[in-house]
C-alpha cells in the first residue's frame, strides 16, 4: 500500500494547477528553507543547487529580509506606487539607479517579473527612438508576456495556440562558443556570428528602424553561455552607430551571479541604455525593475507603464535588505571565489568523466555539458538520470535545454554545504560511468 504522506497529498492538491503552469521535476512539495538549504513537506533536506532559479542569491529566509519584510508588512502592506509614493520604494530608487552601470542620470520604472521588464525596455526603446523593430538573439529566454516571450528562443510548446507573437521582432544567433567549428579561431568565429548578425540589416531590416537590441551578455536558461567579448563589442558598436538602443537583461545574470554587480561588467566598456532586472532584486518577491538614461525614461508620458502592485512597499523594503546582505556579506566576491572552487571541482571531474563535454563557470554559476562520450553529442537521457540522482542522495540541481546541468547555488552557500553538493555530484557521475544509474 502506498503510504499518503504529507507530499503525495499535496502534490495531489496542486494537481488542479494549469498544466500550462506546471513544471514539476520531482513530486515534492517544499515547505521551508534556510541559507542553501531546502527542507519538503516529509521533512528531507536538500541543498538547493538552483536557488530557485537564481531569484535567491541571499538563500531563504534571511533573517535580516525576513525583519525587514515582517516590520514593513505590519506597517503598510500595499498602496498603489501608481498614485502614491511610499518609503521604501523611495529609498530603493537611487539605490538602484546608483549601481547602474550607466553613466548619467538614470531614472527607472518599477515591474512585478523579469517578463514585464523587458517588455517595459521595447516599449521605453520605441518611444524615445521612434522606431518600431526590436532585435534579439536565439537561445535567448527573457520572459513569458507577449514581449518578452517574442524576443525568447520560442519552442513549439510557449508558441502554440497563443500567436501571432509580437510583430517587429527579428531574431539573430547568439555567438555560443560551443558552435565554433574544429579549428576555427576565436577571431574568425566572432567574424563569421558578426557576419550572421549583419545579414538581416543588408538584406530586409533597416537598421534606421531599429529601436534596440536587446541581449543576455551571458544567456542564462541558454545554457549558461557567454559570448565572446570582442563580439559583444561590434554589436554594441554597430547599434551605436545605427542609434540603435544596447539593452541588457540582467534579471537571471545580475546581482552578484556572475561574480560582478551586472554580467555586462564582464565585459570592459559596454554601456547599457536600458537594463531589466529581477528574480533576486526582492530575494524572489514578485518585484523587477527596468532602469535607462533618464532621456530615454522620460520619453513615456504618465501613466503609460504601470501596475497596481509594482514598486509595493513589501517587496521594495525585501530589495533594501537583499542590497545589504549583498553588500555586508560580500556576496560578489564570495560568488566570485566559491565559482572558481566550483570551476576547479567540475574541471577535474571532467578530466575523469568522458561524458562531460563542457564547463562553463562565472561566478558561483555554472552550465556542464553531458555528452555522449562517443558522438560528444548532447546527451538528455544521461542528464535526466544523473539529476534524478543528484536528487536521491540530497541536492537539488535541474538541466537547461536538456543537457546542461544549472549549477546557481545561493551565493550564501557555505563551504561545508559546497562540499557536500561535489560529493553528490562526483557520486552520481561515478554511477553514471559505471552504468548503474
Ligand atoms: N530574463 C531572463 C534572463 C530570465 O532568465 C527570466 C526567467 O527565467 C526572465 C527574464 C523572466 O523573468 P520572470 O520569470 O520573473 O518573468
Amino acid at each position: 500500500m502506498v503510504e499518503d504522506t504529507n507530499r503525495s497529498l499535496l502534490t495531489k492538491e496542486a494537481a488542479a494547477l494549469s498544466p500550462a503552469t506546471r513544471v514539476k521535476y520531482y513530486d515534492i512539495v517544499i515547505d521551508h528553507g534556510n541559507g542553501a538549504t531546502i527542507t519538503d513537506a516529509d521533512g528531507k533536506t536538500y541543498i538547493d543547487l538552483l536557488a530557485s532559479a537564481s531569484s535567491t542569491n541571499t538563500g531563504h529566509a534571511h533573517p535580516h529580509i525576513v525583519a525587514a519584510i515582517t516590520k514593513q508588512a505590519q506597517k503598510l502592506i500595499q498602496y498603489t506606487p501608481a498614485y502614491f509614493a511610499n518609503e521604501p520604494a523611495a529609498k530603493l530608487a537611487p539605490r538602484l539607479a546608483a549601481l547602474a552601470p550607466i553613466s548619467g542620470p538614470v531614472k527607472l520604472a518599477w515591474g512585478n517579473s523579469g517578463s514585464d521588464a523587458n517588455d517595459a525596455i521595447i516599449k521605453f526603446a520605441r518611444a524615445y527612438t521612434n522606431r518600431q523593430y526590436v532585435v534579439s538573439f536565439t537561445g535567448a529566454y527573457h520572459g513569458s508576456t507577449y514581449g518578452s516571450l517574442t524576443t525568447s528562443a520560442v519552442s513549439l510548446n510557449m508558441s502554440r495556440k497563443i500567436g501571432p507573437l509580437l510583430p517587429g521582432v527579428v531574431k539573430v544567433p547568439y555567438p555560443d562558443p560551443w558552435q565554433r567549428l574544429a579549428n576555427e579561431s576565436e577571431d574568425a568565429f566572432v567574424d563569421r556570428l558578426f557576419r550572421a548578425f549583419k545579414q538581416p540589416f543588408e538584406t530586409y531590416l533597416p537598421a534606421e528602424e531599429v529601436a534596440v537590441i536587446l541581449i543576455e551578455p551571458i544567456q542564462g536558461d541558454g545554457g549558461i553561455v557567454k559570448a565572446p567579448t570582442s563580439y559583444l563589442k561590434k554589436v554594441y558598436d554597430f547599434a551605436h552607430e545605427h542609434g540603435i538602443l544596447f539593452a541588457v537583461d540582467e534579471v537571471n545574470q545580475g546581482l552578484g551571479r556572475t561574480g560582478k554587480w551586472w554580467s555586462i561588467e564582464n565585459f570592459e566598456g559596454l554601456e547599457p541604455d536600458l537594463m531589466s532586472v529581477g528574480k533576486s532584486l526582492a530575494s524572489g518577491l514578485p518585484l523587477s525593475v527596468v532602469m535607462g538614461k533618464a532621456p530615454i525614461m522620460d520619453a513615456l508620458g504618465s501613466p503609460a507603464h504601470t501596475f497596481t502592485a509594482a514598486g509595493n512597499p513589501v517587496t521594495t523594503a525585501a530589495a533594501l535588505a537583499t542590497l545589504d546582505v549583498i553588500e555586508n556579506e560580500h556576496l560578489i566576491e564570495r560568488s566570485a571565489l566559491l565559482g572558481q572552487r566550483a570551476q576547479a571541482f567540475f574541471e577535474n571531474e571532467q578530466k575523469q568523466f568522458a561524458f562531460i563535454g563542457d564547463v562553463r563557470m562565472y561566478g558561483l554559476n555554472g552550465g556542464i555539458d553531458i555528452v555522449d562520450p562517443i558522438t560528444g553529442l548532447s546527451d538528455a537521457t544521461a542528464t535526466t538520470k544523473l539529476i534524478y540522482r543528484v536528487f536521491e542522495l540530497g541536492a537539488i540541481i535541474i538541466s537547461l535545454r536538456g543537457n546542461v546541468l544549472r549549477f546557481q547555488p545561493p551565493l550564501v552557500i557555505t563551504e561545508d554545504e559546497l562540499t557536500q553538493a561535489f560529493s553528490i555530484l562526483h557520486q552520481a557521475f561515478t554511477e553514471l560511468a559505471a552504468g548503474t544509474l
